[in-house]
């Protein structure tokens, strides 16, 4: 005689949201792979769980007319067949993007908060045009190169380049080229921008008010760990 036995299989629960929070690094991959999020920023390492994308940047809030004047520039770009994509966030960068342990991120912040909170705000202006690509040279980047504050940006950088070190992470470039990226494109391109930087130099110089909103005060820096964000303020 056959039994035929019958298994209840109970529905699995919801995990508590109170749960999920308390491993954040399960959302974090697709923080990552929102390439629109980072400013063309790409990823050059294998994502791996609780390996966080990091870096520490001073952010740049740009006044409503830069906007305009960013506009202004990517259409001069266009007249001259070249698309580019305008930042969402602009800052300043003081490290490469670097791979943190989960577990070492507040410890790392902490090492960043214990070297720079005593530093005090400067002045940054940024008004040359450059143009940068990343070191793969997979995405090219149009941006307005620090004049004024190049020193204190130094100093900022071999506190951060410290911090690195305790953690065996890459450190900043020898030769940092400090600047705000305004626009970025995939692929090689720095000839063919190159080739209309004078004719757009112009109409940056010549834009109202340029000298007002090229000019801003770092007034803190902050570090990127995944989807997670530190901030250190400097002193007034
Ligand atoms: P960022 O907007 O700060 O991410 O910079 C855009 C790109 O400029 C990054 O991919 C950097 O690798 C690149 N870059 C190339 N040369 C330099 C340099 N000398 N100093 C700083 N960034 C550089």
């Amino acid at each position: 005689m056959m039994m035929i036995v019958s298994h209840r299989i109970a529905p699995s629960l919801p995990v508590p949201d109170s749960v999920l929070r308390m491993f954040p690094d399960l959302d974090d991959v697709k923080e990552c792979e929102d390439r629109s999020q980072h400013g063309g920023r790409l990823r050059s390492f294998k994502h791996e769980r609780g390996h966080w994308a990091t870096y520490v940047y001073i952010p740049f809030q740009p006044q409503e007319e830069f906007l305009d004047l960013l506009d202004e520039v990517i259409s001069i770009l266009k007249k001259h067949d070249i698309i580019m994509n305008k930042m969402n966030e602009f800052h300043i960068s003081q490290s490469q993007t670097v791979v943190l342990r989960h577990h070492w991120i507040n410890l790392f912040v902490q090492s960043l908060r214990d070297r720079l909170s005593s530093m005090h705000r400067f002045l940054c202006i940024a008004e040359q045009l450059h143009v940068y690509t990343n070191s793969e040279k997979t995405r090219t980047f149009l941006g307005l190169e620090i004049s004024v504050g190049k020193e204190q940006l130094l100093d900022v950088v071999a506190e951060v380049d410290q911090s690195l070190k305790e953690f065996n992470l890459q450190t900043f470039y020898q030769d940092p080229s400090f600047h705000v990226s305004l626009a970025w494109c995939v692929g090689d391109t720095a000839w063919k921008i190159g080739g209309c930087l004078k004719e757009l130099q112009t109409v940056l110089d010549g834009f109202e008010n340029a000298e007002r909103l090229t000019r801003f005060y770092a007034e803190e820096i902050r570090c990127k760990a995944g989807n997670k964000s530190f901030r250190v303020s400097l002193k007034q």
